[in-house]
């Protein structure tokens, strides 16, 4: 009985210990099958590698001292980065800084294990480090049920439109581009070979979820102002290639297949990104019409 006493607050005491570490995830509102299919990693350009899976873009950016990952996947993607990473050749614990382009669970999912098992530190926009610290709990579209991934803390907070992330011998300059998330970001960087340098463009392009409604909505009064304000921002970028968060988005697929040599030029394609920004603009124009 005296032994009882003793053990049950420490039982209780393990049981609440473990729920904080466990943090029960609800399931998130969409997931498809290609954002978790493995996908062959290789070389985009100079010093700009993909790691992702089969749809969900993961950039390695490898510099003089350690490395960049922008993006995560989804929980649990961290096992196929990490051996994409390691299959090009470099370590997966020379990661430094880990970005993302936003903060929902099918791109920094695996945010939280990788900052586990690397110590890199997070850098995120101010407008998306609350929904990193509440797993996407504070999402003005898809919040308010629970955390979809694991919650983790920011270690730096971008607060201005071109604010730069500097690592080694690599400048990236983030731009602000707000509307799909609060603090959603595109990063611009240049990128070598020993032929050329590339202007590198990773764009958030603004696509539109269902669940938004113009010209605003309580969790988000200036949703429409910031989306309209992002489509005139990206318009004017200067970039020799581009690519984006998820890999349908700016047609990897069409432009490089699993095995094809290394050839930076299928990704430079202006037209592309144009003519995908206008119908996303159109989009937008339409639902705000009709609201
Ligand atoms: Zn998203
Ligand atoms: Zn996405």
């Amino acid at each position: 009985m005296q032994l009882l006493k003793k053990a049950l607050p420490i039982v209780i005491l393990t049981f609440f210990h473990f729920c904080s570490i466990a943090q029960k995830l609800i399931p998130p509102p969409i997931i498809q099958e290609s954002w978790s299919l493995d996908y062959e990693p290789f070389r985009i350009a100079g010093n700009l590698y993909y790691v992702g899976t089969y749809d969900l873009a993961s950039y390695l950016i490898v510099t003089s001292n350690g490395n960049i990952l922008i993006n995560t996947g989804l929980p649990g993607s961290d096992s196929l980065i990490r051996k994409h990473i390691e299959a090009l050749g470099f370590k997966f614990s020379d990661i430094k800084i880990l970005l993302a382009t936003h903060t929902h669970y099918d791109h920094v999912g695996a945010m939280a294990a990788i900052k586990k098992m690397t110590g890199a530190k997070i850098i995120v926009h101010e407008k998306d480090a609350p929904l990193l610290a509440d797993g996407g709990n504070s999402d003005y579209a898809f919040g308010g049920n629970g955390s979809t991934f694991l919650q983790v803390k920011a270690d730096r907070l971008l607060h201005h439109d071109q604010d730069t992330v500097r690592l080694g011998d690599m400048q990236i300059v983030v731009l602000h581009h707000p509307g799909h998330t609060k603090g959603a970001c595109s990063f611009l960087f240049n990128v070598k070979d020993s032929i050329r340098t590339y202007r590198v463009l990773v764009a958030n392009m603004p696509t539109i979820l269902d669940q938004t409604k113009f010209p605003g909505m309580p969790t988000y009064p200036d949703v429409g102002k910031d989306y309209a304000y992002t489509f005139g921002a990206m318009r004017n970028i200067q970039f020799d290639i581009w690519v984006a968060s998820h890999a349908s988005q700016f047609g990897l697929h069409k432009k490089h297949r699993a095995g094809d040599a290394y050839d930076p030029k299928v990704f430079i394609d202006q037209k592309g990104y144009d003519t995908l920004l206008d119908e996303l603009k159109q989009a937008y124009l339409k639902k705000i019409a009709g609201n």
